[in-house]
């Protein structure tokens, strides 16, 4: 018989979002009355701006005629979308052949481990969106599991002590860093400077950074930067991954686009975008050319005001949410808020509690679902992450019942 992937045996216990789905779903069968609001899982509610969608069902009725079908197109994805993420989002900080477009921000987390094979060392911001240590096990580049997590990957624990950003000295020479800002799901976002210390780090180390910017349309303070590339020294170090999921609402359309800079090199002087346009041509075949189209025109006026407008209306229940999260309840109960305002997630700390005991609390006393700080990461445990991503009317009935809790 074939033996199975050494990867997979060494994946720990389920993935995060399925174990909250299992609890939510058995507290419903046993209290079929009780009306769930989930603030849980990241994944957006509201529809798709018109503009956006009729661009797509243009494109699509096009195909239907001589004149605009169209098969294969290229597999680092259409130029007009090329050229127009690279004017509009990078302002000339990044070129068009250095864009990539794919199916989405996971998928390219996925091909990216493809690119740097399973001897690379990892480290990882703890709490961490979970692909990033569950993809590198499954390519074997993370070692075994020791019950503390993974013997290659380094976890940087990210807390309120420092400010959520990590102590870099504990990373490894050569090292491939991921690094998600604005954080899922802690909701911090880098500054300037710390931004500066991390490329710094990584030139002086050999180190690349793999940047998750997959909510910076969320932020809002213009102090911030938007993209790696805004930091000097950044295009010999680092890997942008983005995606038009949360900004446009696409989690379930499907685009996302990576920024590979022509000066990033490996070890042996070759070129890395090299060897991710071999990956993208033969892995891949290109996003739909449909779905491209919606790409096209969120990068229109219309498109990028229609686009701001959502993202506002899911800040209203970010701030509705840390608002209630700081009532007098939670207070008594020690418990810290940390919203920045510049994501979509509140993150909570419940000093002396552990988050799946949290988490079934308030599933059970407020028919409220969140999702438990400790799948994260360690350093994520007594922490719950709230998310704005909802209907405005149920997220404020949520607050209601949260607000009545006690603990
Ligand atoms: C949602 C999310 C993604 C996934 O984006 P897709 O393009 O939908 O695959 C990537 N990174 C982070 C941090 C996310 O929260």
């Amino acid at each position: 018989m074939i033996k199975r992937n050494t990867g997979f045996a060494n994946l720990t216990a389920g993935y995060l979002f399925p174990e909250v789905a299992r609890r939510r779903r058995e507290f419903a069968e046993k209290n079929p009355q009780a009306k769930i609001i989930s603030l849980g899982i990241g994944n957006t509610t509201e529809p798709l701006p018109e503009f956006i969608a009729k661009a797509m069902a243009d494109y699509s009725m096009a195909l239907a005629t001589p004149e605009g079908y169209s098969g294969y197109g290229d597999e680092q994805g259409n130029s007009t979308l090329r050229a127009k993420i690279a004017e509009t989002w990078y302002k000339g900080m990044a070129s068009p052949e250095e864009v990539f477009i794919s199916d989405g921000a996971k998928c390219d987390i996925a091909r990216i481990q493809t690119l740097f094979g399973s001897k690379v060392k990892i480290a990882v911001q703890d709490p961490a969106y979970p692909v990033y240590v569950d993809g590198s096990v499954i390519v074997s580049a993370a070692g075994k599991n020791t019950g503390k997590g993974y013997k290659g990957v380094t976890y940087m624990p990210c807390t309120p002590e420092n400010d959520f950003f990590p102590d870099l000295s504990k990373i490894k020479k050569n090292s491939l860093i991921y690094f998600c800002s604005p954080n899922n799901p802690t909701g911090a976002c880098a500054t300037k400077e710390q931004l500066k210390a991390l490329v710094d780090f990584a030139n002086s180390n050999g180190c690349i950074i793999i940047y998750d910017a997959a909510y910076r349309e969320f932020i809002r303070d213009p102090k911030l930067p938007k993209t790696i590339f805004e930091i000097e020294g950044s295009r010999t170090c680092s890997i942008e991954i983005n995606s038009f999921s949360k900004p446009a609402g696409f989690t379930g359309v499907r685009l996302g686009w990576s920024i590979v800079p022509m000066e990033l090199k490996f070890a042996d002087g070759t070129s890395v975008n090299r060897d991710w346009n071999r990956v993208m041509t033969t892995l891949f075949n290109g996003a739909s050319n449909v779905v491209q189209a919606g790409g096209i025109a969120c990068l229109e006026p219309e498109g990028l005001k229609a686009m701001k407008e959502v993202i506002d209306y899911y800040l209203v229940n970010g701030a509705k949410i840390s608002e209630t999260l700081r009532g007098e309840n939670f207070k008594k109960a020690g418990v810290e808020v940390y919203y920045t305002g510049n994501s979509p997630y509140v993150w909570a700390k419940f000093p002396g509690l552990k988050s799946w005991d949290v988490f079934d609390k308030i599933l059970k006393e407020a028919n409220v679902v969140t999702t438990p700080g400790s799948g994260f990461g360690p350093a994520g445990e007594s922490f719950l992450r709230f998310s704005s991503f909802g209907h405005q009317k149920d997220v404020n009935e949520a607050c209601e019942r949260l607000s009545k809790l006690s603990f």
